[in-house]
């Protein structure tokens, strides 16, 4: 989107609702977010009801936009400053919001990330993500393994649901995996047809005595994803495997689209609805 055009929508709450909202209902056809039904009324609030199930609904209504209550032209102005990479308690002063709020709008770009990826569905359903992040305790279980892949000029972060975290650790003690870290990330020599294994170290070095050893790794040596998804990885707080998860299909989103409308894309990832359980 020209920078022209995103002012025009952003200096009118009016038009960046409408703007949303389109964005939401691409014809105009609503229907009702439960039973998809198109019978419903409007009610004095604006919002309306199923005339089938009953469903009070708005046009954000089990969209990735409605984890968070925040205005449409300011969730505008968040997008453009995540597209920024702009730290997140900058964004909170910029907007006049709290530091709370805008952490929650993060996470729901970056789940929305997330679900509209190749294998969103999948890690949806394996780690039970439908309600992040409005669950305040949900932790991940077993932390996923990933591996990556670079085609032309595309990166795949894929999840690997055969090899748990379990099977790692064999490779490393039975087959002497080399292995390198930064932060709490381990990445490794290839394997299979990936390029790196990408693990959250969470406890595995300590308890299964692991080395990483600073031998030379295949991945150091690549010359497109992996020095922009280095410096970036230095910045992200990867403090729990909720985390390592979300940044990591961030960075593939990142990546794959840099060259692209990233700000349109976006916003229709937080049109897309939740999936349900
Ligand atoms: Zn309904």
């Amino acid at each position: 989107m020209l920078l022209k055009e995103y002012e025009r929508l952003v200096y009118s709450p009016k038009k960046a609702a409408n703007f949303i909202a389109k964005l939401c209902w691409p014809n105009y056809q609503r229907f009702c977010p439960s039973c998809k039904s198109r019978k419903f009324k409007k009610l004095s609030s604006q919002k309306r009801k199923c005339l089938r199930c009953n469903t009070i609904f708005t046009d954000f209504t089990a969209r990735y936009f409605n984890i968070v209550r925040i205005k449409p032209d300011d969730w505008l102005r968040i997008v453009k400053l995540f597209e920024m990479e702009t730290r997140p308690d900058e964004i909170a002063h910029q907007l006049g919001l709290s530091y709370n709020t805008i952490r929650k709008a993060l996470t729901s770009i970056r789940l929305a990330i997330l679900a509209n990826s190749l294998d969103g569905s999948s890690l949806i359903k394996h780690f039970n993500l439908y309600s992040f992040p409005s669950k305040k305790k949900a932790r991940i279980q077993n932390p996923p393994v990933f591996g990556l892949i670079e085609q032309e000029k595309h990166v795949f972060i894929d999840f690997l649901p055969d090899l748990d975290l379990e099977s790692f650790v064999h490779l490393k003690l039975n087959f002497k995996l080399p292995s390198k870290k930064i932060g709490q990330i381990i990445y490794t020599a290839p394997v299979r047809q990936y390029l790196s294994l990408l693990v959250y170290d969470h406890k595995i070095t300590t308890t299964y005595n692991l080395k990483h050893q600073g031998r030379y790794i295949a991945l150091d040596g690549n010359k497109n994803f992996w020095p922009f998804a280095k410096r970036r990885l230095h910045s992200f707080r990867t403090t729990s495997e909720l985390n390592f998860l979300l940044y990591f299909k961030e960075l593939e989103f990142r990546y794959n689209y840099k060259q692209k409308d990233f700000f349109l894309r976006l916003l229709k990832y937080l049109a897309s609805f939740i999936e349900k359980q």
